[in-house]
């Protein structure tokens, strides 16, 4: 998964971008980049690393110019190699543009070979850099003509902001998949993926992208297009950025996040009560699910587990021993708490099962005498295409262990999981989602070679 942000027409562009890419942070950890635009040249940094680790000050001065794109990534098609970082910043015939995106395309391969054929080279991994060749081949001086032809050809999920010149172009597929929301500082419109994003800079939020619009920003305008289709298109928007993707300070899909979370933690008690002595959360993102849990029934609810705020990158090496204690240098259980307790543990997803087995095992051995598991959605039997990072079918838990199987390896007294229909029920718009991780019911057809490392040939 990414994070992206645009801003223009701003003479502090690349510093609002940075400051929205800190908000976006937990959307992609492993790298961050910032391309600005100054009339005349692109400028652009990026690095692996957190985004207060991949820029300073003097690389944000260098990022001169009033209009700007930024990205965090988490990689989801192709490796994390330095090349795979974007923006993605490109210079056809003199005139230079930049692209950010978060999403899956589904047809990367159709279009790499055909692209290929034509005899495009690319330089890095990442079905976004499809996109760039896409625009370069079918330049156009109407420049509402070409976003259309170009975009109408990707398939999937993406939500996209370009530099080309001073002009910000942002995107959304026809389904919706990912957010992006419009935002105004002072004069000047901001693009991003969520609105804790514009919170932070101040910025007044305008509205979501609507899914298959094409928007084209420039001296404080902005105008219109849509993608062929995008009104018989079905939504799809990803029920996962509402269940743990996205921040709870946000609004996305119109929706406030915490508040469906907390609905969701309302309904899961609703289907499965446990009478506790008091019912917790694995921070951070089992909380808001929690909160509304206990609410629901009135049990007490205790911060049976405290998160550590500074975890950097621990370079000890992975010997089992040490394995151990790298794992809970994030998340300490408190024995006052928890000793001699019968407890409800309220978690928003299980993917792989593994962290929750760590955790139920540290719980037990801070001398909680019972614990019984409840999940904020239904279990995730299916891999996504659209842009979440699930491993695959193979690895994970529901696919093949039934949920008695999974309580047995998490080792816990019990374990039930929201319903589906319970799930889509607390939805302000349930038939807006994709669930695909849960039904196996893809809405865009997945691809037949579906390896992350498709254009590596692995
Ligand atoms: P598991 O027990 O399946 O190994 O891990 C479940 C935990 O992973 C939950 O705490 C959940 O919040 C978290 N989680 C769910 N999806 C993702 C994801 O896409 N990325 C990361 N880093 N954590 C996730
Ligand atoms: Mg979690």
């Amino acid at each position: 998964m990414c994070g992206i942000i645009g801003v223009s027409d701003h003479k502090e562009a690349a510093n609002i971008a940075f400051l929205g890419l800190y908000a976006l942070q937990h959307r992609g950890e492993e790298a961050a980049g910032i391309a600005s635009y100054d009339g005349k040249n692109i400028h652009l940094t990026k690095s692996a690393g957190l985004v207060a680790d991949a820029f300073d000050e003097d690389s944000l001065k260098s990022l001169k110019g009033k209009t700007a794109i930024g990205h965090t990534r988490y990689s989801t098609t192709g490796s994390s190699n330095s090349k795979n970082i974007q923006p993605f910043l490109v210079t056809h015939r003199n005139r230079p543009m930049a692209v950010a995106h978060n999403g899956n395309l589904t047809n990367t391969e159709e279009l790499y070979r055909e692209l290929e054929g034509e005899g495009s080279i690319f330089q890095t991994t990442m079905d976004s850099e499809i996109v760039v060749h896409l625009l370069a081949k079918a330049r156009n001086g109407n420049m509402k003509k070409w976003f259309i032809e170009v975009l109408s050809q990707l398939k999937g999920a993406f939500s996209l902001v370009f530099l080309v010149e001073d002009v910000l172009v942002g995107a959304r597929d026809p389904q919706g998949f990912r957010p992006l929301c419009l935002g105004k500082i002072d004069q000047s419109y901001i693009l991003a993926s969520e609105s804790c994003a514009l919170d932070l800079i101040h910025a007044e939020f305008i509205r979501e992208i609507d899914p298959g619009e094409i928007v084209f920003i420039k001296n404080n305008k902005i105008e219109s297009a849509y993608l062929p289709g995008w009104k018989k298109a079905k939504k799809a928007h990803c029920i996962f950025e509402n269940i743990y993707f996205a921040r709870p300070d946000s609004n996305i899909f119109n929706e406030n996040i915490y508040q469906v979370r907390k609905r969701l933690g309302r309904q899961l008690a609703k289907e499965h009560p446990v009478k506790a002595d008091f019912a917790m959360s694995i921070p951070d993102s089992g909380n808001y699910a929690a909160i509304g849990y206990a609410q629901e029934l009135d049990l007490p609810f205790e911060v049976g587990i405290i998160r550590n705020h500074y975890i950097g990158r621990t370079f000890i090496q992975p010997s089992q021993f040490l394995r151990d204690f790298r794992v809970r240098v994030k998340l300490n259980p408190i024995k006052n708490v928890l000793k001699g307790k019968k407890i409800v543990v309220i978690e928003d997803s299980i993917v792989r099962g593994t962290t929750s087995r760590g955790r139920i095992e540290d719980l037990k051995r801070a001398g909680a005498k019972e614990i019984h598991m409840r999940i904020s959605c239904p279990p995730i039997k299916f891999p996504c295409f659209y842009g979440i990072d699930f491993p695959s079918k193979k690895e994970l838990i529901a696919s093949s262990k039934s949920v008695r199987e999974t309580a047995r390896f998490i080792k816990v007294d019990s374990l039930a999981y929201l319903s589906l229909k319970g799930m889509l029920s607390v939805m302000k718009n349930s038939g807006n989602y994709c669930d695909a991780c849960f039904t196996g019911k893809y809405p865009v057809p997945i691809p037949t070679n579906t390896s992350k490392y498709l254009l590596e040939g692995a």
